[in-house]
Order: structure tokens, then sequence, then C-alpha cells
């Protein structure tokens, strides 16, 4: 048995029952404390260094293979509980043209600037902001269907719109989103997850079409 100590000290007993010539009894106590919190650092340090297994280092949100993970599980989910499950996909418009003017490191404050305000803008407990990859996000909403994760995009496209970002050096500068939406419920969840990326995709290529800073909708 292991016994606790205060001050956070750890023993542990064993008991000998007349295991001795003249049938006497004893308790060996050993002190594991030291190897007690050699366990406990190594605990902290595995948490941690999942925790950075699937954040995205320079805007704090999840990565792409958390964001894998939690759309594989909540098609499940979607699919045992007969729910929707939408997706919005986001990309900065013209954001080459933005490194390009104003340098990379710039361009990496307006990409920590912009998740900050999609993680303001996503608020509901169970969905999920995600960095998909350079300046491309994707934010799954379980539980949500086609018109109510549309609001959030044409929300999120004008929240963008009217952010003023900037300094001395580059002055006022603004930037768009454009925005592709899918959902997915019914019998569309027999299929594979990945049909839910390429609607969202094609969606969000059709809104770069349009002329960008716009909303599009899979399928319809
Ligand atoms: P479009 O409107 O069609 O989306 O045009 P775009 O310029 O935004 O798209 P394109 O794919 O041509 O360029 C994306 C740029 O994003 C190129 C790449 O250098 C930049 N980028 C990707 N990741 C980062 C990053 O972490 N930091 C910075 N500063 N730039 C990045
Ligand atoms: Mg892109
Ligand atoms: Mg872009």
């Amino acid at each position: 048995d292991v016994l606790a100590l205060p001050q956070d000290r750890w023993v542990r007993v064993v008991e000998l029952r007349g295991t001795q010539a003249n049938g006497c009894s004893f308790f060996s106590h050993v002190d594991i404390t030291a190897s007690r919190r050699q366990q406990e650092e190594l605990r902290q340090l595995t948490l941690h260094l999942e925790s950075l297994a699937v954040k995205d280092a320079l805007t704090g949100l999840v990565n792409r293979r958390r964001f894998d993970e939690a759309l594989e599980s909540e098609w499940r989910r979607a699919h045992r509980s007969e729910t929707a499950l939408s997706l919005l996909l986001l990309d900065v418009d013209h954001f080459k043209q933005l490194n390009d003017s104003f340098g990379h490191p710039f361009g990496d404050e307006v990409l920590k600037c912009f998740a900050g305000l999609l993680a303001h803008c996503v608020q509901r407990a169970g969905s999920l902001v995600s960095r998909y990859g350079g300046e491309e996000f994707a934010i799954l909403l379980p539980g949500t269907g086609l018109s109510g994760a549309a609001r959030l995009a044409e929300f999120i496209r004008q929240q963008v719109e009217a952010l003023s970002l900037g300094n001395q050096q580059t002055g006022l500068v603004q930037i768009t989103v454009s925005v592709g939406v899918a959902c997915a419920s019914g019998p569309a969840l027999d299929s594979s997850c990945s049909s839910l990326i390429d609607m969202a995709d094609r969606a969000l290529y059709e809104a770069k079409r349009k002329g960008r800073n716009s909303v599009c909708l899979a399928g319809v």
C-alpha cells in the first residue's frame, strides 16, 4: 500500500506477515517520494507535449491534425445522433499581396488578429476553430444546419471587413475573407467525412470566383 504523508511525501508500506521464525510480522516502509514526483513531472510533460502537438504556434488555434480528428469524431457523432454537421472554410483574400507589400512579419500579425477574431465570433461550446493551413481556416459546427452556418459565415465576413489593421509603417490596412459553407445531415452522413471538406472547398472556390469578400453555400 502507498501512504500519503504530510508535505507531499509518500511511502510504500509492505507488510510481511508471520515471516519471522518467531511468528512475528513486520512492516517495511520505503520512501517513494522521489519516484512519485518524477511520475507527476512526466505526466505534466506528456500533457504539455500533447497540447503542443495539436496547437498552431503562430495563432494559438488548434492545427490541422486536431481538426482532422475532430471532423472524424463529429461526423460519426452526427451520424449516430441524427444531427447536422456544418463546416466553414475561410481563406483570406489576396494575402500574398499583403505579404509582398508589407512583409512576412506583418502578414503573421494579420493572421494572429484574424485568428483572434474567429475565436471571438465562435463562442458556442463544441464548435472548433482551427488553422487549416497558411491563410486558410476551418470552423466545425456540430448540431448546426446550413442556414445557421451561413449566418455565422456572413457575420464573420462583415466583422473581417470592419477590422482595421496596420501600424505607422503600413498605414491603415483592410482585409477581406471568402468563405465556403457546407452542411451534412441525414443520408449524406453515410459517406466519408472528406465529402464535407470537398463541398466546402468547392463553395470556397465559388466565393473566390464571384469576386472574393463573399460567402457561398455548397449545393445551393
Ligand atoms: P486568394 O485571394 O486567391 O486566396 O489569394 P492569396 O494571395 O490569398 O492566395 P495564395 O494561395 O496565392 O497565397 C497565400 C499566401 O499566404 C502565400 C503564402 O506565402 C502566405 N502564407 C501562408 N502561410 C503564411 C504564414 O504563416 N505567414 C505569412 N506571413 N504568410 C503566409
Ligand atoms: Mg489559400
Ligand atoms: Mg488566400
